[in-house]
């Protein structure tokens, strides 16, 4: 009876584990499903997975050492020698603890089974997140995680003094590439873009698609000076790369980019439209150009000698 007393902690112990597990799981898909949620919450499910994958795996080595504890119980019970009716409560006992093993081995199947769907689940979480930040056509980062990134450099640059340069670059005449060789052409140019410009940025700088035909470049831990060098290092190579846009059909695109670093009380905003300022100087000297952001300047930019 002792022994019974003994084993049964861990059956009751056994149940409470899969239904814990069983409710975790149910709850990590109903929130899965909704694919909309804000990143913050898939960050905080992704916690709550990772954390559930470390208790899983506890549960697991739990469950192996009451299995090793069970089998000494069980085999003390069987060199126990008994006589007369105690024999056939001996064999009853053996019974229950044969089925408290087999109960365990269901349950560390349950387990496994938990944990590569929880694996799964995080990795999807992951994937969706990706895709949520990223541009579809070009492979960059999109607008909102651009915004976000720009945001954070701001406050750091705030608090810290990290200096960084925003890069403002917009394709020159792009609706005569539509023309030329259709809209598809375009497309695929948005495209090779995006991969061309992370083939000679460095991997701690930040590309974004920020709208149609025009890409928005962080350039992190840099001062204007570097960053406008850059900045014509961009120029000079988009000029002189060729896509192939279609069977036997190839183009060639510039870029006018605008060049600015936060000052003062300068916020995001502020900064964009300093950029966005410069950018059009740009345009309207002639485009494929890069311009400086500068208070003091005519027209607050200045032009960046190309070569
Ligand atoms: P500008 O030199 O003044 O920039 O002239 P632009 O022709 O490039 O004109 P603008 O930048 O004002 O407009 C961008 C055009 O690019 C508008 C639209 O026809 C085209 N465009 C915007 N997004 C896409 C896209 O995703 N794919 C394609 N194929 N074309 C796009
Ligand atoms: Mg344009």
């Amino acid at each position: 009876m002792n022994s019974l007393q003994y084993v049964l902690p861990f059956v009751l112990t056994s149940v409470v584990i899969g239904l814990g597990a069983g409710y975790y799981m149910g709850w990590t898909r109903r929130s899965l499903r909704d694919r909309e949620e804000l990143s913050k919450q898939r960050n905080a499910s992704v916690k709550v997975l990772s954390n559930l994958l470390s208790t899983t795996e506890e549960l697991t080595a739990d469950v192996d050492t009451h299995n090793m504890e069970i089998r000494q119980v069980g085999q003390d019970v069987v060199d126990t020698v008994v006589e007369g009716e105690m024999t056939s409560v001996q064999q009853r006992l053996l019974k229950q603890i044969a089925s408290v093993l087999e109960s365990n081995r269901k349950l560390e199947d349950d387990l496994t089974y938990a944990r590569y769907r929880m694996e799964e689940q995080a990795q999807e979480i992951d994937r969706t997140r990706k895709e949520a930040r990223t541009d579809a056509l070009s492979g960059v980062a999109n607008r909102k995680a651009f915004d976000e990134k720009l945001e954070m450099c701001v406050r750091d640059w705030r608090k810290h003094a990290s200096p960084f340069v925003l890069v403002l670059a917009d394709i020159d005449h792009f609706k005569w590439i539509n023309d030329t060789h259709g809209h598809q052409a375009g497309d695929h140019v948005v495209g090779k873009l995006g991969e061309f410009l992370k083939t000679f940025l460095r991997e701690i700088d930040f590309i974004a698609r920020y709208g149609g035909d025009e890409f928005a470049i962080l350039i992190t831990g840099c001062e204007l000076k570097r960053g406008a060098d850059i900045a014509e290092r961009i120029r000079a190579r988009v000029a002189a790369a060729v896509f192939n846009v279609a069977a036997g059909q190839r183009a060639s695109v510039t870029f006018s980019i605008g060049v600015a670093t936060p000052e003062g009380e300068d916020d995001a905003n502020r900064l964009i439209e300093k950029a966005d300022h410069a950018m059009y100087r740009s345009k309207n000297v002639g485009r494929n150009k890069v311009h400086v952001y500068e208070e003091t300047a005519e027209d607050n930019a200045y032009m960046l000698a190309s070569g």
